[in-house]
């Protein structure tokens, strides 16, 4: 199973995620997760990019690209992925279908969750309370400030990712405003 999950940051998408891999056995493949550990390991990609990340904004596609790429070639994502946070730009859905079909193999489903805009800086501001309460470290952009450019970006680069898809028949819409059981149960049936 090769899926993606598409949705502005707060929508809920690792939160499934978790889900996902719980029911496939398919790991995860988060560009987010993914960027944030070459920066806390200080490697060429996670010097260039820090700054952006810091601000808000979108790292470029062929640094995001090259990541993902490499990253699917590893032997645990040989019989499936999710990909979570990427593509975040048309570019970067052109580089995804390129590397799949020379790969030889189809996505199998593009799960977008929809979220009213308004309700997600709350959401961020209690993911990083909670974050805090339990001792985790909390994300820098996980701030209510930077989360504006984040929403400014998913608007301007991100949001035109799902009508990308929409022509291949794979794309599924979920309410993200459920709670998080009910979405989960909608997304589980949308791809059974
Ligand atoms: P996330 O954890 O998905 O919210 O991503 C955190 C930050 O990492 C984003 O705000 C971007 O700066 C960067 N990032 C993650 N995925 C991508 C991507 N596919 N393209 C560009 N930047 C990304």
């Amino acid at each position: 199973m090769r899926l993606i999950l598409l949705g502005p940051p707060g929508a809920g998408k690792g939160t499934q995620a978790i889900r996902l891999v719980e029911k496939f056995g398919i790991p995860q493949l988060s560009t987010g997760d993914m960027l944030r550990a070459a920066v806390a390991a200080g490697t060429p990609v996670g010097l260039k990019a820090k700054a952006v990340m810091e601000s808000g904004g979108l790292v470029s596609d062929d640094i995001v690209i090259g990541i993902v790429a490499d990253r699917i070639e590893e032997a645990d994502a040989k019989k499936g992925f999710i990909l979570d946070g990427f593509p975040r730009t048309v570019a970067q859905a052109e580089a995804l279908d390129k590397m799949l079909s020379q790969k030889g193999v189809k996505l199998d489903a593009v799960l977008e969750f929809v979220v009213d805009q308004t309700a997600l800086v709350g959401r961020i501001v209690r993911r990083a309370e909670e974050a805090k309460a339990a001792g985790q470290p909390v994300r820098k952009d996980d701030d209510p400030e930077i989360f504006k450019t984040r929403l400014e970006a998913y608007n301007r680069d991100t949001a035109i990712v799902a009508p990308y898809y929409k022509g291949t028949g794979k794309l599924k819409t979920i309410d993200g405003m459920k709670p998080i059981d009910d979405v989960s149960k909608a997304m589980f049936a949308a791809l059974a």
